[in-house]
């Protein structure tokens, strides 16, 4: 564990003080977003103190896509020469149109020694052999996982350009200790394992530590990895545009933020007022440390618990019980699937036929679930069922209701008829 880690709260927020001032004095003299952007916070460049970070506006995903629309292909938040800048990765444009990001020899190292704290964190060490089951290509957050392995000292051991059977054969091989996937490919892996009648428990999988989608910190889906895993089960959350910032420790109930290398703030979406110990909020975070390419007050979006700053596991840095709990905005996670209702939508007004529509939201254990009413003639249930499969890879049942049955809006329509236990949020 790192000193910082289980340091009294003031050492932690002089720390963070003492980077942000750093940070401005490199990003606002070079980098053309935030110079604009804070062209009317001048006077409080200086940051006499934590606090002050709150007088400075939000950083908006639409603002980053909005820039690379009008300066592409990278956008203007770049610090440095484009020459400085050595990677370049992708969002996954599940939202729209993805983000690119790009970042300097700097930024890079930065993210790995994120991931160090990940792998401190899930009580990874140099012994360990650790086997990425990811297909290599333009998502950031496996390529940090492998380097921030490098970074940690464990033998790493990267696992694209293969079949399920193929890594389950090599990580035997190699006797990985540590897994590290998407939860949903976990199960996958223990379902290819099962059908081929290899025993997970013969191998020398220990933990096995989850990135990309949520899953991990939901205790039914974690209970059932580490069963089928025969291993611990830690969580990591992280964002391309913002960089690995939590990650769980012994607790495994949920996710430390990394407050050396961020600044996080939960804000009630509402009121935008900072959230009290014990209620949810949107997490706000600044990052501390990739400056060829910073995300300062930036909404992510995701709707968090604050768990205040006490934790079995000695660590004083904030907790999030739960990881991220799901998404401020609307978006409805299907079977590991990112749905948004205005993707929805999008299919269903391909439609002529298609009048008003309902989306009903409800859960069976730990997934959601959703179904569609649908003012239309019922012989297009099919087609509309196909296009549905075809955009979401996700087959959803529909009801054809007669035209006229639904409720009709003037102004905010509410199509989404969430009947989901309220219990995670209030
Ligand atoms: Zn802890």
């Amino acid at each position: 564990m790192s000193q910082l880690e289980t340091a009294p709260r003031d050492l932690i927020e002089a720390h963070q003080l003492a980077r942000l001032q750093l940070g401005f004095k490199r990003i606002l003299p070079n980098n053309r977003f935030y110079a604009q952007k804070l062209s009317n916070q001048r006077d409080s460049f200086e940051m006499a103190q934590l606090q002050d970070l709150s007088s400075l506006p939000f950083t908006l995903k639409r603002e980053f896509v909005a820039d690379q629309a009008a300066y592409p292909p990278f956008g203007s938040n770049l610090t440095y020469a484009l020459s400085e800048y050595i990677r370049l990765h992708q969002t996954s444009g599940t939202t729209g149109r993805p983000l690119k990001v790009l970042d300097t020899q700097e930024s890079w190292d930065w993210w790995a020694e994120c991931w160090t704290a990940v792998y401190r964190g899930a009580e990874v060490t140099r012994d360990d052999v650790v086997f990425l089951a990811f297909g290599f290509g333009p998502f950031i957050g496996f390529w940090a996982a492998y380097e921030g392995a490098k970074r940690h000292g464990a033998l790493t051991v990267p696992g694209g350009s293969m079949d399920s059977l193929q890594r389950l054969r090599a990580m035997q091989e190699v006797g990985a200790t540590v897994l590290v996937c998407t939860p949903s490919y976990a199960l996958r892996l223990a379902e290819v394992a099962q059908e081929q009648g290899i025993d997970l428990g013969n191998l020398s999988v220990r933990t096995t530590i989850h990135a990309g989608e949520r899953g991990a910190s939901i205790p039914a889906t974690r209970h059932r990895i580490e069963q089928l895993c025969h291993a611990r089960t830690y969580d990591q959350a992280g964002m391309s545009e913002m960089g690995a910032f939590g990650f769980s420790c012994s607790r495994r109930q949920g996710v430390h933020v990394n407050e050396a290398e961020f600044v996080a703030e939960i804000l009630d979406p509402r009121t935008g007022q900072p959230v009290h110990e014990g209620q949810a909020g949107e997490l706000v975070l600044t990052n501390l440390g990739r400056w060829g390419s910073p995300a300062l007050r930036y909404r992510t979006g995701d709707l968090v618990r604050h768990g205040g700053y006490h934790c079995p596991c000695g660590r004083s840095y904030l907790f999030l019980p739960g990881g991220v709990l799901g998404r401020a905005d609307d978006m409805l996670i299907v079977r590991g699937v990112n749905v948004y209702p205005s993707a929805l939508a999008d299919i269903l007004h391909r439609f002529p036929e298609v009048q008003e529509y309902r989306i009903i939201v409800t859960r069976a254990g730990a997934l959601d679930e959703i179904a569609l009413q649908v003012e239309c003639p019922p012989s297009l249930v099919p087609d509309i069922q196909e296009e549905l499969h075809v955009a979401l890879n996700l087959r959803v049942p529909i009801e054809a209701v007669p035209p006229d049955t639904l409720p009709r809006f003037e102004l905010k329509a509410k199509r989404v008829d969430d009947r989901r236990p309220k219990s995670r949020l209030d």
